[in-house]
C-alpha cells in the first residue's frame, strides 16, 4: 500500500529546528538496522569492515580535491579558541560567529574518502587488490531540502581499489547484485546514468565527461511520485590513486570503485512503497528483512 511522502516524512521523523535535519523514530530505525543487515549479507568476501564517524580530516579531504569538485557541498568544524577571556567576550558580545576558527575537521562528505588514505600508508596492493566496506553519516551543504533530500544522512560504501579491470569488474558484479536487493524488496527501481552536482561553470564539463565515459550510475527509486538516487555504483578511474599514490601489486598506478547506498533513502523508499506499518509488508520483504 503506497503512501504519500507528504505522509511518511512526518510519521517517521521530526524535524527538530533546521531544514533537512532529523530525528529518526524507533520504527525508522528498525527498518534501517534490517535493511543494514541485509545490506551485510551481500558483502563480498575478504571485504574489511569500517565505521567512520561524521567528521574527518580536512588535511585529507583538501588532498582528495574535494574543493575542486563539490566546494559549495562541504562543511568545517568550527570552533572558539583562545583563553577564557577571549571566549567569554566573543560569546557576550553576541557576535561568536564571526570569531570562530575553522579547525582540522570537517564533516564527511561521503563514506569512502577515508579509505584511499588509510591504503596509501600501507604500501603497494596485493595481487587481488583491497575491498572495504565502510559507512559513515555525511553532510552535504545542500541548497534545498524536498522530502527525501536531508542535509545529515547515513551513507553505506562498497569500495575496491585494485587494476582498473578489479576496479571495472567490482561495480559491474554490484550493479545486478544491487538489482536483486530491491527485487527482494518489491521497490521498483531503474539504472540510470548519472553525474555528480559538480561545483560552477567547470562543473558541467566535468560532468559530461562523467556521462560519456560512463563514470556514474544511479539506482532510482520512486519516493512518493519524485524519483530519487538511492545509490550509486561510481568508477573513479586513477582519480584517488594518483592523488594517493597507490600502486598496484605490479607498481601501476591503482584505480578505484564505489557502490554508495543511501540508508535514509531506501528506508523512505519501504515505507512509501509498502505502507507505515512494516508488519503489513508483502511477506517476501518482511523475509528479506527478517521483520517476523
Ligand atoms: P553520491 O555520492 O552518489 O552523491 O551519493 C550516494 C548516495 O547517498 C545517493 O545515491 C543517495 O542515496 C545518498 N544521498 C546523497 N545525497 C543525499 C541527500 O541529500 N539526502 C539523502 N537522504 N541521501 C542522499
Ligand atoms: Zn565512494
Amino acid at each position: 500500500m503506497k503512501a504519500a511522502i507528504e505522509t511518511i516524512m512526518p510519521a517517521l521523523l521530526r524535524t527538530v529546528g533546521a531544514a533537512g535535519v532529523y530525528a529518526r523514530t524507533p520504527v525508522f530505525e528498525e527498518v534501517n538496522d534490517r535493511l543494514s543487515l541485509l545490506i551485510s549479507r551481500y558483502r563480498e568476501p575478504a571485504t574489511e569492515v569500517l565505521h567512520f564517524p561524521p567528521v574527518m580530516s580536512r588535511q585529507l579531504l583538501e588532498t582528495s580535491g574535494y574543493l575542486d569538485s563539490f566546494p559549495h557541498l562541504l562543511g568545517c568544524v568550527s570552533c572558539l579558541e583562545g583563553d577564557e577571556m577571549k571566549i567569554r567576550s566573543a560569546v557576550e558580545s553576541g557576535g561568536w560567529l564571526t570569531t570562530l576558527k575553522a579547525s582540522e575537521l570537517v564533516l564527511a562528505p561521503a563514506a569512502c574518502y577515508p579509505v584511499y588514505a588509510l591504503q596509501a600508508e600501507v604500501g603497494r596492493l596485493p595481487d587481488e587488490g583491497r575491498l572495504f566496506d565502510v559507512s559513515a553519516f555525511c553532510f552535504r551543504h545542500e541548497a534545498t531540502s524536498e522530502a527525501g533530500r536531508l542535509q545529515s544522512f547515513r551513507m553505506r560504501e562498497f569500495v575496491c581499489v585494485g587494476t582498473p579491470t578489479q576496479a571495472l569488474e567490482f561495480r559491474s558484479r554490484w550493479i545486478p547484485r544491487a538489482r536483486q536487493l530491491v527485487e527482494r524488496l518489491e521497490l521498483p527501481y531503474e539504472v540510470v546514468a548519472a553525474s555528480d552536482p559538480f561545483f560552477g561553470r567547470g562543473g558541467q564539463l566535468a560532468a559530461s565527461r562523467q556521462i560519456e565515459q560512463s563514470l556514474k550510475f544511479e539506482m532510482v527509486i520512486p519516493i512518493g511520485s519524485a524519483p530519487t538516487a538511492c545509490m550509486s555504483f561510481n568508477y573513479h578511474l586513477d582519480h584517488f590513486g594518483s592523488t594517493w599514490s597507490l600502486r598496484t601489486a605490479d607498481g601501476a598506478i591503482a584505480h578505484s570503485s564505489c557502490v554508495a547506498f543511501g540508508m535514509e533513502r531506501l528506508v523512505l523508499a519501504l515505507f512509501a512503497n509498502h505502507g507505515l506499518d512494516p508488519w503489513q509488508w508483502p511477506a517476501a520483504v518482511r523475509e528479506a528483512l527478517h521483520l517476523a
